[in-house]
C-alpha cells in the first residue's frame, strides 16, 4: 500500500478527480479528509470509502472561505492526528467565462475566489500542518490551459490556472528544505461534469477532440493515478513540477 499511515486532505471529493483520488488514496491505505461544497455528493464519497473498508471523514466546506479552510485542516488533525498530503483540487469553470470583452466582472471574481484563493487558503492553513507532521506533499490542480490558450475562450479560468501554476512553483522553492513538496497537476480535457456540461452535443465534442493527439478525453481515474504518484514517497525528488497528464494536447 503506497499511502499507508498517511492522512490526505482532498478538496472537491464530490465529483470527478477529487472523488476518484479519494477512493484510490483510501485503497492505498490513506486516511481521507474529504472536502466539498456539496454535502450530498461529498458524503456519498465518504460512504463509498468506508463501505470498501477504508477510513474517511467528510467536511462540507467552501474552499474560498478562510474559516472553512481553517476548519478542514483542524478536522484532519483532530480526527487523524496529522496531515501528510494536501490536495487542493476543487475548482470551477463558469458558463459565462469568455474573452476579455464579454466576461462579466463577477464571473472573473468568482473564478479567482474559488480557483486561486481556494488554493492559497488551503496552503495557508495546510502547510503549517504538514510542517507539524515533519513534511508532506501538496498537489494543486491547475490545468493544461495554464500553458496553452484554451480552444474556446475562458479567460478567467485560464488566468486562474496560470496563477495556480505560478503559486505552486514558488511554494515548492520556499518549502523545499522543510521536506514539503509542492507540485501542480495539469490535466488535459476530461470526461467529467466540469467540461462535459459545455460539450453537450456530439458535434461540440468532436470539435474539441480534434485538438487532443490521443483522440479521446481523459478519465478522472487517470488523473487520480498521477496524483497518487505525487502524493506518495515514490515522487520523493519531485517538487515544483508542472505535471502534465493531458493526452498530448500541450505537445501538439
Ligand atoms: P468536477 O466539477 O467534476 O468536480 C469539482 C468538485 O469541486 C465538485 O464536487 C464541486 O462541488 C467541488 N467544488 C466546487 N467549488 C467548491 C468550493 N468552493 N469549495 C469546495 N468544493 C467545491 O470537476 P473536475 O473535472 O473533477 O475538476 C477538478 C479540478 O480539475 C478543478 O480544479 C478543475 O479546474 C481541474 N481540471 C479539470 C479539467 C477537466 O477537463 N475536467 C481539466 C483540467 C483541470
Amino acid at each position: 500500500m503506497r499511502l499507508n499511515h498517511k492522512v490526505a486532505l482532498i478538496t472537491g471529493v464530490g465529483s470527478g478527480i477529487g472523488r476518484e483520488s479519494a477512493l484510490l488514496f483510501a485503497r492505498e491505505g490513506a486516511q481521507i479528509v474529504g472536502v466539498d461544497l456539496n454535502p450530498e455528493t461529498g458524503e456519498k464519497t465518504r460512504q463509498d470509502i468506508v463501505q470498501a473498508g477504508g477510513q474517511a471523514i467528510f467536511i462540507q466546506a467552501d474552499v474560498s472561505r478562510h474559516s472553512d479552510a481553517m476548519r478542514m485542516v483542524e478536522a484532519a488533525e483532530e480526527s487523524f492526528g496529522r496531515l501528510d498530503i494536501l490536495f487542493n483540487n476543487a475548482g470551477i469553470s463558469h458558463a459565462q467565462d469568455d474573452d476579455a470583452i464579454h466576461t462579466p466582472e463577477e464571473v472573473w471574481d468568482l473564478t479567482f475566489q474559488v480557483n486561486v484563493k481556494g488554493v492559497f487558503l488551503g496552503c495557508k492553513y495546510g502547510i503549517p500542518a504538514l510542517r507539524r507532521a515533519g513534511g508532506g506533499s501538496v498537489i494543486n490542480t491547475a490545468s493544461f490551459v495554464a500553458l496553452l490558450g484554451a480552444a474556446t475562450p475562458q479567460l478567467a479560468y485560464t488566468a486562474s490556472k496560470g496563477a495556480v501554476l505560478a503559486m505552486s512553483r514558488e511554494l515548492a522553492v520556499i518549502h523545499a528544505r522543510e521536506g514539503i513538496r509542492v507540485n501542480a497537476l495539469c490535466p488535459g480535457p476530461l470526461e467529467t461534469e466540469l467540461l462535459m456540461k459545455y460539450l453537450d452535443t456530439p458535434q461540440k465534442r468532436q470539435r474539441r477532440l480534434v485538438h487532443i493527439p490521443m483522440g479521446r478525453f481523459g478519465q478522472a481515474k487517470e488523473i487520480a493515478r498521477a496524483a497518487l504518484y505525487l502524493a506518495s514517497d515514490e515522487s520523493s525528488f519531485v517538487t515544483g513540477s508542472t505535471f502534465l497528464v493531458d493526452g498530448g494536447i500541450t505537445a501538439a
